[in-house]
């Protein structure tokens, strides 16, 4: 196996690019966040007696969404695009990075560093589910189904940086509930993300529960994607995460011979 030249950038130049103001977006979003998921949940239980089941399944699917959605958006902070792009790279680009080359760094960020950009995406589509109207004759469980859905997975969603935060605490500073959840996988288990971890950092990009990890992997579901995605734009996937040479090296569709090497870091 050729090993992998991975150039990645520098730690303290990707964490000083936090900025202040966009703490304020940060803080407004969170804020946001939390009114909305209140009125849907007020707005849902009226409905817990005449719809019990619609409103579980509805949880539990919320679940299983925020695992893909959580995946599929860090697979594409990780894959796509540069710090260097205006607004997007500084915002929500660098966190991706910075995670690669410090794990630790997140252990560090408080409350808002770390949850505030996952309730800024999460904000409009949360919003929009507290629009769905559930008084239509016919269509109250289907329309039921996808609020109680979109808000269980906007919330995990919201809950994943947190969770993937914990998993990275390190077992001294893990409280033993957490532990438990962990070894139950009802949350994501520390040693399950250390896969994601291992250079490329190619793969188990899901950090909610990590139950899609697995199957996602089994079906290729990222490379397929990242083929599809170069065919149309040229771009190469984690350029900029693991620089050009070795990106090239494992991009889809290269020769066999340039697998990646899998050895730490
Ligand atoms: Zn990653
Ligand atoms: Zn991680």
């Amino acid at each position: 196996m050729t090993e992998l030249d991975i150039k990645q950038q520098n730690a303290q130049a990707l964490a000083a690019g936090y900025h202040k103001p966009f703490r304020t977006v940060e803080v407004v979003s969170i804020v946001s966040f939390w009114a909305i998921i209140v009125g849907v949940a007020v707005k849902a239980s009226a409905f817990r007696h005449s719809h019990p089941a619609v409103l579980i399944a509805a949880l539990v699917a919320g679940l299983f969404m925020a695992d893909f959605v959580g995946g599929f958006v860090h697979w594409m902070g990780d894959t796509w695009g540069s710090t260097e792009m205006p607004i997007l790279g500084k915002a929500l680009i660098r966190p991706f990075r910075e995670h690669h080359v410090d794990e630790q760094a997140m252990v560090r960020h408080d409350y808002i560093e770390t949850n505030g950009a996952n309730c800024m995406i999460s904000v409009p589509v949360v919003g929009a589910a507290l629009f769905i109207p559930l008084n239509i004759d016919g269509w109250i469980a289907p329309a039921l189904f996808a609020m109680v859905s979109i808000g269980s997975m906007v919330l995990w969603v919201m809950m994943t940086n947190q969770i993937h935060k914990w998993s990275h605490l390190g077992e001294a500073r893990t409280p033993g509930w957490l532990k438990l959840l962990q070894r139950m996988h009802l949350v994501l288990p520390p040693d399950h993300h250390q896969i994601h971890h291992t250079a490329p950092f190619d793969t188990y990009y899901c950090i909610t529960t990590g139950w899609l990890n697995w199957p996602l992997a089994k079906i290729g579901f990222y490379r397929r994607m990242e083929r599809l995605v170069s065919a149309v734009t040229g771009l190469i996937p984690r350029r900029d995460d693991i620089g050009l040479e070795a990106a090239l090296k494992i991009a889809p569709g290269q020769p066999p011979q340039a697998a990646p090497s899998r050895g730490p870091q």
